[in-house]
């Protein structure tokens, strides 16, 4: 099978930084990923008709406030200057999210000052009478009142879980940003951006260590019956797959997307589009030209690339994208961790092996972690 000391198996995010770290301390290392690509669903590739970057799995943006994680890419690639904004279009109109003071002005009409907007939004909040809530609608309207969440939460939240928010657990938010000011940054960390030179060559340099063999289109469940026992395995797939889904399948949410070409050089003069109506099936249209102004040719031309997000039902074989911390799926996922201490050669890592929402910077900071953890634990035999 091969003479590599350990196996990692999915080179997203988690994987091709834990793959890293442990090929930099000297050990030999077989990465594998069942995909053509590497990077995950933070993979991106050139179109080959426009030129334009596209992230193929939705618009990925690069933010965090962790300076290790920072200097850490920073190794391996440069970021641009990108700083994300976000727009939702709903009920006729335009606005900025999160929301902040122009969203205020703009939806009630009014021409607010900070305490004003606050008292105002203090006022609304009061009015919808919600103390203890028992579900996502009433903790939103408890949080910026009825008018709000029903123009920029409702929709766009029942179209992205499938259900109405009164059928969700309230956990599932617990703040709903309101900025108060002009501010219309989406994030608020002080590093952000893309990969200078995209995301696929980013990746591509963190696996290109003389230690790390890469083998896409690779599925660890081929490779697994040619895994001696005592072979330390980071496994980065979905947690209940590796057991053969006995305690059944952990719930996810997926996407669709919807690709096409136009012939106009800039078709919603932002890269990212969100979509609050109900009666609109998809909840985001991204334009990735926008996430590289600086590719001045490309970004000129009189052609863009777009695609459309529509939330959808997951089942096995489908992607999955958005864990459902329920409170059923919960108790499932702590049953499979049990599982998993009986495997002690065995790391679950990644969003999929961990059953959490990450966002990139999280998944970095994690990797770092589990390759260090490996290494102090001495899970690798010497060579
Ligand atoms: C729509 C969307 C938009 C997002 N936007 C952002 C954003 O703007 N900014 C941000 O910071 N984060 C964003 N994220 C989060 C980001 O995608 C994750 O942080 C990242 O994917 C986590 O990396 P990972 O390695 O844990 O998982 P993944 O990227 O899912 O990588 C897992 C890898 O394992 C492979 N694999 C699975 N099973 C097997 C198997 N059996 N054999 C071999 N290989 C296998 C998969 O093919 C995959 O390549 C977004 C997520 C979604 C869903």
């Amino acid at each position: 099978m091969t003479d590599s000391r350990i196996i990692v198996a999915g080179c997203g995010v988690f994987g091709s930084v834990v793959a890293e770290r442990l090929a930099s301390a000297g050990h030999r290392v077989l990465a594998i990923d069942k995909r053509p690509t590497v990077g995950g669903n933070s993979a991106s590739r050139i179109d080959p008709v426009t030129g334009i970057e596209c992230h193929t799995y939705g618009s990925h943006i690069f933010h965090t406030s962790d300076e290790e994680v920072y200097r850490y890419l920073l190794r391996f690639t440069e970021f641009t200057p990108y700083r994300h904004h976000v727009a939702i279009r709903t009920g006729g109109r335009v606005y900025f999210m999160p929301m902040n003071l122009k969203t205020l002005c703009d939806f009630f009409g009014r021409d607010f000052t900070p305490d004003e907007a606050k008292a105002f939004l203090d006022e609304e909040i009061r009015k919808s009478g919600i103390d203890s809530p028992s579900n996502l609608e009433e903790k939103a309207v408890s949080l910026i009142g009825e008018k709000l969440y029903r123009t920029f939460i409702y929709g766009y939240t029942k179209k992205q879980w499938g259900k109405s928010p009164s059928e969700l657990p309230e956990s599932i938010i617990t703040r709903l940003p309101v900025r108060l000011n002009f501010n219309t940054d989406y994030f608020n960390d002080p590093h952000q951006g893309v990969p200078l030179d995209g995301y696929d060559r980013m990746f591509r340099r963190i696996l290109e260590h003389p230690n790390i063999e890469l083998r896409l289109n690779t599925d660890f469940f081929d490779l697994r019956p040619e895994i001696p026992s005592s072979t330390p395995v980071v496994y980065t797939g979905m947690i209940d797959e590796f057991f053969g889904y006995r305690l059944g399948p952990l719930s996810w949410r997926s996407l669709k997307f919807e690709w096409e070409t136009l012939d106009t050089s800039d078709f919603q003069g932002i890269s990212v589009m969100n979509y609050g109506d109900e009666s609109v099936p998809y909840t985001r249209i991204h334009e990735f030209k926008h996430y590289h102004p600086e590719r001045r040719d490309v970004f000129a031309s009189g052609r863009t690339v777009i695609c459309r997000e529509y939330p959808d039902a997951y089942a096995p074989g489908k992607e999955a994208y958005y864990p459902v911390n329920d409170a059923k799926n919960k108790a499932l996922l702590a049953e499979y961790r049990k599982l998993a201490e009986t495997c002690p050669n065995v790391v679950f890592g990644g969003r999929l092996g961990s059953y959490q929402y990450w966002d990139m910077d999280r998944a970095v900071g994690a990797a770092l972690d589990c390759a260090a953890d490996i290494l102090r634990r001495g899970m690798i035999p010497a060579q």
